[in-house]
């Protein structure tokens, strides 16, 4: 029970309520194992939990009991809900007293919009923080043994959005280069045109590739082959799934030690 003043006007009144806040949180990408302590930590001080569809039930069940969960997942080319929205629900929530956590699958600041709903928290004047999760690229380089970088392989790592076509021009003479790992985003509907970029812009079309399936969960899948094969293997896994391209792939074949169904 708060105890308020009993002069207290109801404006005041109102400015006693505890401020609401939000917790930008990134789930990492499904084995709850992979979570921080920090992200754990929000996840069990939460009042409301605004999750997306990336966010795995092993995750999702350390959410508290008593906590109000509100699904606000995408699937490519269905938008459930328009971030407009997402972000109006955040600020909403938290301007009622809420402690709010936004948990969102990987790092929150690697293609996850994470940055766009900040700016509205921001323009709104909520506290938020953020606390970093294990990135797709991280997690399912690990689980499926091929290291992202490796001194004999790849010198740089470049994370790229298959949505290019929507979000900007990708520099295709850069991604063509050897001596580094591409590992794509949401990059399997542009599988085609990833194979048939490369190619055209000189990378070798024997350049190992790899596609990993729901990376580091039970029902993880990985798929090798060489780069002329992309656009075939592309059509045997479903989403979510990664790819990754150069030689560091070679390397799964000594280094794998996670049991996967591929
Ligand atoms: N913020 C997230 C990425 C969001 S974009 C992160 O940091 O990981 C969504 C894309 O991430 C998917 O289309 C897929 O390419 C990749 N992804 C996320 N989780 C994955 C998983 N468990 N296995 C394979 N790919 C995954």
């Amino acid at each position: 029970m708060d105890y308020l003043p009993l002069s207290c006007p109801p404006k005041d009144r109102d400015s006693l309520q505890a401020e609401g806040e939000v917790a930008l949180v990134g789930a990492g990408p499904g084995d709850a194992g992979l979570l921080t302590l920090k992200a754990l930590q929000q996840i069990q001080l939460a009042d409301v939990v605004v999750y997306d569809r990336l966010v795995s039930d092993e995750v999702l069940n350390l959410v508290r009991h008593d906590a109000e969960r509100i699904f606000v997942g995408k699937a490519s080319g269905n938008h459930c809900v328009p971030q407009q929205q997402i972000n109006q629900i955040l600020v909403e929530q938290a301007q009622r007293g809420k402690r709010v956590v936004r948990l969102k699958g990987g790092d929150p600041f690697i293609f996850g919009r994470g940055g766009e709903e900040l700016e509205a928290l921001a323009v709104a004047g909520i506290r938020f923080s953020v606390v970093p999760g294990i990135t797709a690229a991280s997690g399912c380089s690990a689980y499926s043994g091929i290291p992202l970088t490796h001194r004999d392989h790849a010198q740089s790592v470049r994370l790229i959005t298959g949505h290019a076509k929507q979000d900007g021009v990708l520099d295709w003479p850069c991604l063509a280069q050897e001596k580094q790992t591409l590992v794509f985003y949401m990059g399997l509907s542009q599988a085609g045109e990833i194979q048939h970029q490369l190619t055209q812009h000189g990378l070798a079309v024997n350049t190992p590739v790899a596609l990993i399936e729901n990376g580091t969960t039970a029902s993880q899948r990985v798929f090798t082959g060489e780069l002329w094969q992309l656009s075939a293997l592309a059509t045997q896994v479903i989403s979510p799934s990664l790819i990754i391209i150069g030689s560091v792939v070679q390397l799964r074949s000594k280094l794998n030690w996670f049991p996967d169904n591929g």
